[in-house]
């Protein structure tokens, strides 16, 4: 079996958000798609030994944040790396809640889908859930992060690291479209809304090469 082939599948990373009477929780998943039109209709999977999952068999409803492309990695790692039976994944972060009282986040998101369980299916280690879209809501223009973006992005940052500690004099290279930066202003001074003239990326998918 080569893993790699796996990888080439697309899909989406999102925040998957929860509010009950007494717990507030989210965690970051890469399964959630839309399944039928009319009605409109979504899949969502969530591991068993998620809290997030059990969280959501008790409320029976759930907010999914769209997360854009240029998404703070920190918040992926904060919502995804840890679990909230430990900590209060929400502390000193502002969320906002949809029309079923869930929590998502509109800085992150280019868009949240409130979801309404209507049947489940046990998969083993995971629970597949059956929602109807209840409602829908476009937060800003910017493109959806990609799972395979998301991979490209943190491989980007551990290359990058690794780059300036070995070559600090080296070219910055785009690690999308491998765009070589060869401008007059040295790269580290260029303003942070600059963008990788072939890919349109930001500064921060450049690595040292
Ligand atoms: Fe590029």
């Amino acid at each position: 079996m080569d893993q790699k082939a796996i990888f080439k599948l697309s899909y989406g990373l999102f925040l998957a958000g929860v509010q009950t009477e007494n717990v507030k929780n989210a965690c970051i998943i890469n399964t959630a798609m839309q399944i039928t039109a009319e009605p409109l209709r979504a899949i969502v999977t969530l591991q068993k030994a998620n809290y997030t999952h059990d969280l959501i068999l008790e409320k029976g409803s759930l907010a999914i944040s769209i997360l854009k492309e240029d998404c703070d990695l920190q918040m992926i790692e904060r919502f995804g790396m840890h679990s909230g039976r430990d900590r209060d994944k929400f502390e000193q972060i502002d969320c906002e809640t949809d029309e079923n009282g869930n929590p998502f986040l509109a800085a992150l998101s280019c868009a949240v889908l409130s979801l309404k369980v209507f049947d489940t299916r046990d998969l083993g280690t995971h629970t597949m859930f059956f929602c109807d879209i209840a409602d829908a809501r476009a937060l800003s223009d910017a493109a959806p992060l990609t799972y395979d973006l998301y991979r490209r992005r943190k491989n980007g940052e551990a290359v990058q690291k690794a780059a300036e500690k070995t070559a600090p004099g080296g070219d910055w290279v785009c690690s999308i479209c491998h765009y070589k930066y060869d401008g007059e202003i040295p790269f580290e001074e260029l303003p942070d809304d600059w963008v990788c003239p072939v890919c349109k990326r930001g500064k921060d998918v450049f690595v040292r090469m």
